[in-house]
């Protein structure tokens, strides 16, 4: 009989992630799929309660804690003994948790410690013949694979996004609290700060409804013989601003940015979509300036309806991977719609 354990680690506020409300709906029907007992969910940070109170009604058996200000902020160390520690003490056989960077650092080496076996990028769980069956990804979301493993315990972490979220009102819990003796060694990294982007210069929301993709035909020569990078940035920043829009960048673009050419300056390689880039997840995307060659488009795989915008009839969006293409100057139908917006 399976033990199924949650991991959470709650927000710098407190609070309970997105991600991890998806988890703790995943591993609620997953626990119903397989006939186990209720599942448990271990929390690790520095206080607790405001997270424990939000999971209070999610339907776990026990909630459980690894507590104190050791454990406030992202450390190798004193993360990877505190799940370590979570695990043993539920004696979990399946351990789910969000595809959070914090853990993402952490849980690998926490199978290790373990005796068990770990799979990342999950985006999906399912129960065949009684027994639990992951799905994920290969080779850039070329080939869907999925698989059973007998080792246990078995850590799987669930890529954001695949599925509902768990709402239940919070309620009032009482935290088991697991003790950790943690050694000098794994305290010895000390977070000194963190530095972040102004709210605003942030591009990349996960959580946005649509994907705006830039590509390198905004930084070309235009019809006229000149570049209008200048221009550019701004129809890309105003359109942002006014959809909260998450922006995604080909490869090209990015590489010309990161060269130190003044082009679109926003633009990091973090903003990548593609082969050697990222695979969000957003109901829309539009493409504007970009040739939807394969090694951009297998970033696409999660982005439900998808247009683009480009001069060329014969670019790759135009051959069955664009649901709509507008053959048009993405400058002009990119202000127009910008006009529309900023009169909403
Ligand atoms: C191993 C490998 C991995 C790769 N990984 C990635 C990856 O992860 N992500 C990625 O993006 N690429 C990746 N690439 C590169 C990829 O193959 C393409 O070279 C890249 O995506 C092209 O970028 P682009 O479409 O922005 O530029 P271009 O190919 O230069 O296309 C620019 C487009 O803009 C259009 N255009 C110009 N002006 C306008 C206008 N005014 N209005 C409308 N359209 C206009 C043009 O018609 C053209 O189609 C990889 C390549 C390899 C070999």
């Amino acid at each position: 009989m399976e033990r199924i354990l949650v991991l959470i680690h709650p927000e710098a506020d407190g609070s309970l992630g997105k991600a991890d409300r998806e988890v703790l709906q995943a591993a609620s029907t997953l626990s119903s799929a397989l006939g186990t007992p209720a599942f448990l969910v271990g929390l690790v940070g520095n206080n607790l309660q405001a997270a424990g109170n939000a999971v209070a009604r999610c339907g776990a058996s026990r909630i459980l804690g690894v507590k104190g200000s050791d454990f406030a902020t992202a450390r190798y160390g004193t993360d990877a003994a505190g799940a370590a520690a979570l695990v043993h003490h539920a004696q979990a056989t399946i351990v789910l948790a969000a595809a959070t960077s914090r853990w993402a650092r952490v849980l690998a080496g926490v199978a290790c410690r373990l005796g068990g076996r770990i799979d990342t990028h999950a985006t999906g769980l399912a129960v065949r013949d009684g027994a639990l069956t992951l799905n994920r990804w290969f080779y850039r979301q070329r080939m869907e694979g999925s698989l059973q493993r007998t080792p246990r315990p078995w850590i799987i972490t669930l890529e954001p996004g695949i599925g509902p979220a768990w709402t239940g009102d919070p309620g009032e819990v009482g935290i088991e609290e697991v003790p950790v003796s943690l050694t000098e060694e794994e305290r010895q990294t000390n977070v000194a700060g963190l530095q972040a982007p102004a709210a605003d210069a942030q591009t990349i929301r996960s959580d946005a409804k649509l994907l705006l993709v830039a590509g390198a035909g905004w930084t070309k020569k235009q019809a006229d013989g000149q570049v209008h990078a200048a221009e550019a940035q701004q129809i890309i920043l105003n359109f942002l601003r006014t959809t909260q829009a998450s922006l995604g960048g080909t490869k090209s673009l990015v590489d010309l940015s990161g060269e130190g050419q003044a082009v679109l300056p926003f633009m990091t390689h973090l903003n990548q979509v593609g082969q050697t880039g990222s695979t969000p997840r957003h109901p829309k995307g539009l493409a504007t300036c970009c040739h939807g060659e394969e090694p951009h488009v297998v970033g696409w795989r999660f982005i439900n309806e998808r247009r683009a915008i480009n001069l060329d009839p014969n670019c790759g969006w135009a051959r069955g991977k664009a649901d709509v293409v507008y053959v048009a100057d993405a400058f002009a139908v990119m202000a127009k719609v910008n006009e529309f917006l900023d009169k909403q």
